[in-house]
């Protein structure tokens, strides 16, 4: 699970021209030096890798020890690597260190920059839990008429605080209006006819966003209503719906976090009873 890997804190490598990412350990080594015997014990292996790389001791040590020593040693080990290791991939010797922690990081970014094709795209697909944040994240980023979100709660730090990614939905919402995006909110549940402490948190939060904003962006329209529905419409052109909540839920999961689904879709002819059922204000 993703927690499980961010808690280990190990050395990779990965080829800055085609992204070929890899564990560096002692069997990597013995792989480039074009080693074909097996070294069982610690000793044989760091005498092999002192005789074959010409490293530091300390850094042969490192290496068969692997985790957190070995990342004091990253700089040393990628201008190694950068002259004898081509990527398996591209053949290119561009290596670059990375934590686990990091690549994970990374590798959520570069699923946000292929989704950059997304408003493109013309079939429905499904994405699971810590997926539908990114998903919901790069539609965001990417809508350039007008971003539609319909949800029953909010909570106002999946608003103003990171949750996932370096940016803050706030800012990236800023972002958007800057860009002269439309962008309009419909929130709120009521369970009967008082008002509830859901309702409530969600009141509070967008009509503070709401009077913060509104003054600078005239392109902000937010309204409440009584929805369970959770959907996400940007430029009328790609829609997420299903069970995830973007406002309430930052999306960051581990082994105990509930499942959830939610389908983008790219036809019309699916996203306009949605956005006619719930985006006619403004
Ligand atoms: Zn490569």
């Amino acid at each position: 699970m993703l927690n499980f890997f961010k808690n280990k804190r190990e050395l990779f490598i990965r080829c800055d021209n085609c992204g070929y990412t890899t564990k560096v350990t002692k069997e990597l080594f013995a792989k480039i030096l074009g080693a074909t015997t097996v070294f069982l014990g610690y000793k044989a292996w760091v005498g092999f890798l002192f005789a074959g790389t010409g490293f530091a001791m300390a850094i042969c040590i490192a290496i068969c020890f692997g985790g957190i020593g070995l990342l004091a040693y990253g700089k040393e080990v990628v201008e190694w690597l950068n002259k004898k290791y081509p990527c398996p991939q591209c053949q290119a010797k561009t290596w670059n260190t990375f934590e686990a922690s990091d690549l994970e990081l990374m590798k959520q970014k570069e699923q946000e920059e292929s989704m950059k094709a997304f408003f493109g795209g013309d079939n429905t697909v499904v994405y699971f839990d810590e997926k539908i944040r990114s998903a919901f994240e790069a539609g965001i980023k990417n809508a350039s008429t007008e971003i539609a979100i319909a949800v029953p709660f909010i909570k106002k730090y999946i608003i103003s605080d990171t949750v996932i990614f370096q940016d803050t939905l706030k800012s990236l919402l800023i972002d958007a209006l800057n860009r002269g995006v439309k962008v309009k909110i419909l929130y709120g549940i009521r369970y009967n006819k008082d008002d509830n402490k859901d309702l409530l948190e969600a009141r509070n939060t967008m009509t503070e966003l709401y009077s913060e904003l509104h003054p600078l962006y005239k392109n902000l329209y937010i309204q409440e209503g009584n929805v369970h529905t959770k959907v996400a419409i940007f430029d009328k052109k790609y829609m997420l719906v299903g069970s995830f909540n973007y406002l309430s839920f930052g999306g960051h999961y581990t082994q105990y976090t509930r499942k959830e689904a939610t389908n983008a879709h790219y036809e019309s002819k699916r996203i306009c009873p949605y956005y006619q059922e719930y985006f006619t204000f403004g």
